[in-house]
């Protein structure tokens, strides 16, 4: 004898109620088979009650909806042969008619009529799938648990009395032998009133049915393939789960897993019949299998979310060392009939802190306060607050147990994804840590969990800013790599906006097709920062590859908000001090690798030394390619302006090369290594030389570019009072921070000038590094080079985050 139960989007239409069939008769074994009602109808019916009360006469025309459903439903499935089933179904309609009438003449809702209407779905639903059996030559037969099923209703829920519900199913099941098709949900109460199990109560039926049948499983059919890690609408990453133990799919249930009820659990303990959670539209999948063994080689196997809660707290000095102070507590909130989710209670006693319903909140306050209104009125309680929109997550996991370092997973992650967290429990069991959150948090901080469990993929949301060449060539890297990151490590990158610097896209779940996306509406980067923090993802990171100062003046409240940011722009590194520091001082990671010598590890090699303590002593380095160019190729024998005119149709200059004559590009970079050093260097700071000669600073560039010859007598003039030593346009920090840029004249086999025309090199000399300093040296420029260093920034952030790389 196997149990089953299917949920109401099992039975949800004809076309499912045969897949229902299908998986019935291709079992060989004695089958009892719980139903829930057709999905919805439950909820419908209560409305149409509560309607009925308020004498809000739709409830006609939604019964008539009900009915034409069934009916609708029946004949579906039978055919011809529907004759009996749908007039049998006119004659229950027609009496849910007159009780629902009887309703809106009483004009409120009464308990018992609730009870009763609200459980007839199942009624409905059994005989549709009874008939559906016998219409394919099977045997079978209907049990109404309304005939056998007895309960105590208490406050803890619906009590079964075993000795009498086993009594009458006897008498009932000898006249009927064969499959026996069952209504779940509904019950008896001892006094022979009709009741319910409760919202969801179809399970707890299958697991009761199950008991009084002695069946040797329960099969529980739903709509997804068993258990999974997370609820998979919130989280579409959730794996499946093979087996669990009864103790944490009891965890699991009790957090909200819709998928089981936590009641079902406990007649099958107590009896121990194995669960098999399975979906009915793939049933050669094997399903969950919950039973009573532990297998505890996983910490962690699932993580729910529970919302609709709110936080009660109670503060005082008075109840320091005072015992009974939670007892009253509860003692309160018991009369209220306030159930518990959570408490926590600090050592120090000043207060004592409870999770409970948000409809539970305003009745659990005021009978607290009617409980202690004395130590209110003297002080030494001070404080009953309440604090709403609260939902708790929990991980669960038998494994857990004894193995240290969990919670620090959990508060790790929970922190990564800027997630406050209110109030902790964990239980003595150690299978179930759970705190309380925001509710609005709620769906950011469960895939933040659960990928911070390493159940599913670390993902990250992107937003690019500045698609010209380096962004472009950023976006195709993180292309390219994608589907490698996610297989190798997990890591989930997603770009899911573009902004130029008039118009952007906003791109969901992520932009797929390998392609920049059509910028199709006006840029906003509130809207566009807002859409890369999406709630439902865990992590979001901005890069910026404009050369805007004014993008730069958003990075503090991206930052602030929790967003990291990357850029190859220079604008934040080497702008106004206090920007600057605001943005180091930010929770979110500000990383700007790319800055300084592209794809080359400039940056990160200084943190290194550093951050192992060594001291530097100077930096010195090549910064601009277009300057490394220009010395390698300027031996007197060519003109200086032949040289910038040939840079120029190269593309290895800026469209005015005054822009990298001048060498502001270069200082700027001086001023971000300086300031990396630790020292509070400005660009005022740096002592400058410009090859650009005072008076063609300002004159328009077709000007500039007919006197560029202006450049060649004082170019040359350098040159020979070099001596023979080669000219190079250096960027030098000594200790002290001391800042310089400009042409200094090199042996030519000084590291400075052995380099390729259009390197990047620097040299740092530090105290470990003495007399022979640390050289990084590479090609320094030009979009692919660039995005790398991007790239690997986002990669340094991601592994910040959790990533696994
Ligand atoms: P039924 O109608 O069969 O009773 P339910 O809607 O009550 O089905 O439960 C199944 C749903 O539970 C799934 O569709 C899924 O969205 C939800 N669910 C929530 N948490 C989980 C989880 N951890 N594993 C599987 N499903 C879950
Ligand atoms: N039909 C009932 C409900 O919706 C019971 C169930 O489906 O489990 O609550
Ligand atoms: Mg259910």
């Amino acid at each position: 004898m196997i149990a089953h139960k299917f949920g109401g989007s099992s039975v949800a239409n004809a076309e499912r109620i045969g897949k229902v069939v299908d998986i019935l008769l291709a079992r060989a074994e004695r089958q009892v088979v719980v139903v829930s009602a057709l999905q919805g109808v439950t909820d419908a019916l209560i409305e149409l009650v509560k309607q009925a009360a308020n004498r809000d006469q739709r409830w006609r025309a939604g019964l008539e909806a009900l009915h034409q459903r069934h009916a609708t439903t029946a004949t579906a499935l039978l055919g011809a042969a529907a004759a009996p089933l749908t007039a049998w179904l006119a004659e229950e309609f027609r009496s849910l008619h007159d009780l629902l009438h009887a309703q809106s003449l009483v004009g409120a809702v009464t308990t018992d009529l609730l009870d009763l209407i609200s459980g007839l779905g199942e009624v409905w639903s059994s005989a549709l799938v009874d008939a559906a059996v016998r219409n394919r030559g099977a045997e079978s037969s209907r049990l109404d648990a309304r005939d056998v099923l007895i309960v105590d209703k208490t406050e803890l829920g619906a009590i079964v009395q075993w000795d009498a519900s086993q009594r009458r199913l006897t008498e009932h099941l000898a006249s009927q032998p064969g499959r026996t098709i069952v209504t779940g949900f509904v019950a008896r109460t001892t006094d022979g009133r009709i009741t319910t199990l409760g919202r969801n109560g179809s399970d707890y039926s299958g697991a009761i049915f199950a008991a009084l049948f002695s069946a040797k499983e329960l099969h529980v059919w739903s709509d997804v393939d068993g258990v999974l890690s997370a609820d998979p609408r919130l989280v579409p990453e959730a794996v499946h789960i093979p087996r669990l133990s009864y103790s944490e799919a009891c965890e699991l249930a009790y957090f909200g897993a819709k998928v089981l009820h936590p009641q079902t659990m406990a007649p099958a303990i107590e009896r121990s019949i194995p669960i098999i959670a399975r979906n009915t539209f793939h049933p050669e999948h094997p399903g969950t299998r919950i039973a009573a063994e532990r297998d505890t080689s996983q910490a962690v196997k699932g993580v729910t979310t529970f919302t609709g809660l709110a936080i009660l707290s109670l503060e005082g000095a008075g109840m320091i060392g005072v015992p009974g102070s939670a007892e009253r507590v509860f003692a309160a909130l018991k009369h209220a009939r306030v159930s518990v989710v959570m408490i926590s209670q600090g050592s120090s006693e000043h207060s004592i802190c409870c999770v409970i319903r948000e409809s539970d909140a305003e009745s659990a306050r005021l009978s607290v306060l009617e409980s202690f209104h004395r130590e209110l009125a003297s002080r030494q309680i001070t404080n009953v607050t309440v604090t709403r929109g609260i939902a708790a997550l929990a991980v669960v996991g038998d494994g857990m147990a004894g193995r240290p370092g969990i919670a620090s997973q959990l508060f790790a992650a929970l922190a990564r994804a800027n997630v406050n967290v209110r109030l902790i429990a964990q239980g003595a069991s150690e299978r179930n840590i759970s705190v309380a959150i925001d509710a609005a948090d709620a769906r950011r901080a469960l895939r933040a969990v659960h990928a911070g469990f390493y159940l599913s993929a670390q993902t990250i949301s992107i937003g690019l800013i500045g698609p010209g060449h380096v962004g472009a060539a950023f976006f195709a890297q993180v292309q390219a790599a994608r589907s490698r990151l996610l297989r190798d490590h997990d890591l989930d990158l997603r770009i899911r906006a573009v902004a130029g610097s008039r118009r952007m896209a906003l791109t969901e779940p992520q932009v797929t097709d390998g392609a920049l996306p059509p910028l199709d509406r006006d840029a906003d980067l509130a809207a566009f920062a807002a859409h890369v923090q999406a709630e439902h993802l865990p992590h979001a990171v901005i890069v910026d590859c404009s050369a805007s100062d004014a993008v730069a003046d958003h990075y503090d409240s991206w930052l602030a908000r929790g967003i990291h940011v990357i850029t190859p722009n220079k604008h934040a590194g080497s702008g106004p001090w206090a920007r600057y520091e605001s943005l180091r001082k930010r929770r979110g990671q500000f990383r700007y690798e790319a800055t300084v010598g592209a794809g080359l590890p400039i940056l990160t090699t200084l943190r290194d030394l550093l951050d192992t303590g060594d001291e530097v002593l100077a930096v010195e380095g090549i910064l601009s390619g277009t300057l490394a160019y220009l010395f390698h190729h300027f031996d007197g024998k060519r003109p200086f302006s032949a040289l910038v005119r040939q840079a120029m149709e190269l593309g290895y200059t800026e469209p005015d090369p005054r822009d990298d004559l001048s060498g502001r590009d270069v200082a700027r970079k001086l001023v971000i290594l300086a300031r990396e050093n630790g020292w509070r260097t400005g660009l005022s700071d740096v002592q400058l030389e410009s090859l650009v000669p005072p008076g063609l600073a300002q004159v328009p560039l077709p000007t500039f570019l007919d006197r560029l010859p202006e450049l060649d007598a004082p170019m040359a003039a350098r040159l020979s009072a070099a001596g023979g030593k080669v000219l190079r346009y250096v960027a030098r920090l000594q200790s002290g921070g001391k800042a310089t840029v400009g042409l200094v004249g090199l042996t030519h086999d000084h590291a400075l000038a052995r380099i390729r025309p259009t390197d990047n090199v620097v040299q740092f000399t530090t105290a470990r590094y003495r007399d022979n300093p640390l050289v990084v040296q590479g090609p320094g420029a030009g979009p692919e080079v660039t995005a790398m260093g991007v790239f690997a920034d986002l990669l340094r952030v991601a592994a910040k985050l959790g990533a696994r790389l």
